[in-house]
């Protein structure tokens, strides 16, 4: 019976334990996490009163559930500790230690702004109830703070200094998504951030964006405390290095989730993404690796979200820009109604036609298209496959 301790009760932790239950069913699983999960992504739906805790009365008899902290690892005699001084015992470790807001060391005083990750930053939203809320940053949580401030009835303000999600949408689409959500009451700066101060964030050309709040959602950092601590490799020093199965340095202990890199399929590289939809298939990577499988499930770039009950932004794999930074000759072709939403567009690789992303803003939402267009990616077929007839 192995015993496979789990640090983190996030998507990627609480996956690890549904996976390893399923694949490595004579397991003895302990999950141990200093907040007791919920949906992270649904973090703004509490200011309009909505519960996002998630049960876990029906593990619990299979699963031995712990709130506390892991401060130390013992890799020798292959324990946890917690900071009550408890150790427990492992045969493997999964660390879903996840992440936590980046503050930016080019902006002054960054540290004072709120990160929005955690209960406790939308509970101080709601409790403080201000009139005006800075946003640093145009990232999806940046506008998953401006949706939950507008919710209390605040004007949000989001500082962006490029574009808004650049990494996830072609460029016409920050500016369809930034107009739509204009519309909402949502007021964009353009602007480079310098200094957060009490009541104002500075931009470098001296104008002041004043608020009661101040949120900053630049980014995140992984939280590799623990891998630091037991000397993990580390990828270029700041993020856990594992292989496909989710494996790091030490073939006992695995990392899913918002702290570690996955490798992606299209470039052949590691990649670093901090969304749950790739911690959730890394869970489940890992679950396999221990029952001894040797596949592993690709890790696609996907991600959804809908604003404002009715801005939904769809984004898969590769945006172009991105995709001839990685290299590519990547094109684009637009696909904007028919189903695809109202202004959308594929990437392909000139040469082999192959698909390599899409991304799309839309009232509606363009789930079915979009599953289609992942599918033909991850099995690296033409554009034509969908349908579409590159220019
Ligand atoms: C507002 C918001 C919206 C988002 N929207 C989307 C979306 O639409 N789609 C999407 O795919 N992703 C989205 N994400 C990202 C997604 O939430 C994360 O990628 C996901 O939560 C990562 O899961 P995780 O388990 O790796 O880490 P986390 O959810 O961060 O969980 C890690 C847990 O481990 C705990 N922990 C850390 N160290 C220790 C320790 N030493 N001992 C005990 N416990 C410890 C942490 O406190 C935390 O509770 C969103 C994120 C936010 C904040």
């Amino acid at each position: 019976m192995p015993k496979i301790v789990i640090v983190g009760m996030g998507i990627g932790g609480l996956g690890a334990a549904f996976k390893s239950l399923k694949f490595v069913p004579d397991a003895k699983i302990t999950l141990i996490g200093d907040e007791l999960p919920y949906v992270r992504h649904k973090l703004r739906l509490v200011t309009q009163g909505i519960d996002i805790k998630v049960r876990t009365s029906h593990i619990e008899s299979e699963v031995e559930i712990i709130q506390g902290r892991v401060t130390k690892v013992k890799r020798e005699q292959k324990e946890v500790v917690l900071e009550n001084g408890e150790t427990i015992p492992y045969d493997y470790l999964i660390l879903a230690t996840g992440s936590h807001p980046s503050r930016s060391k080019r902006i002054k005083g960054s540290d004072k702004a709120l990160g929005f990750r955690r209960l406790e930053d939308v509970q101080k939203l709601i409790d403080e109830s201000p009139s005006e809320v800075a946003i640093i940053g145009a990232s999806f949580v940046a506008l998953h703070v401006a949706d939950a401030a507008r919710g209390i009835g605040a004007k949000p303000y989001v500082i962006v200094r490029s574009r808004v999600m650049r990494k996830a949408l072609e460029p016409e689409l920050s500016e369809e998504i930034q107009n739509r959500l204009a519309e909402k009451g949502v007021e964009f700066v353009k602007g480079t951030p310098k200094e957060v101060k009490d009541g104002a964030v500075v931009l470098d050309d001296g104008r002041e964006v004043k608020a009661d709040l101040i949120y900053i959602a630049t980014g995140v950092d992984p939280n590799i405390a623990l891998a630091k601590q037991i000397g993990l490799d580390l990828y270029e020093g700041w993020v856990i290095n594992a292989d496909q199965h989710g494996r790091t340095s030490d073939p006992n202990i695995f990392a899913v989730g918002d702290n570690a890199i996955v490798h992606d399929f299209l470039t052949g590289k590691p990649m670093y993404l901090g969304i749950g939809t790739a911690a959730s298939i890394m869970s489940l990577n890992a679950a396999r690796a221990i029952a001894g499988h040797k596949a592993a499930m690709r890790v696609p770039r996907y991600q959804k979200d809908v604003f404002f009950g009715g801005i939904h932004m769809t984004s898969v794999g590769l945006t172009s820009v991105e995709a001839q930074k990685e290299g590519f000759d990547a094109d684009r072709v637009e696909v904007s109604g028919n189903g695809w939403g109202d202004k959308a567009y594929i990437v392909y690789d000139k040469k082999t036609k192959r698909v390599l992303g899409f991304s799309a803003v839309s009232k509606d939402d363009v789930k079915w298209k979009s599953i289609d267009v992942l599918l033909t990616m991850m099995r690296r077929q033409p554009i034509t496959r969908l349908g579409i007839e590159p220019s």
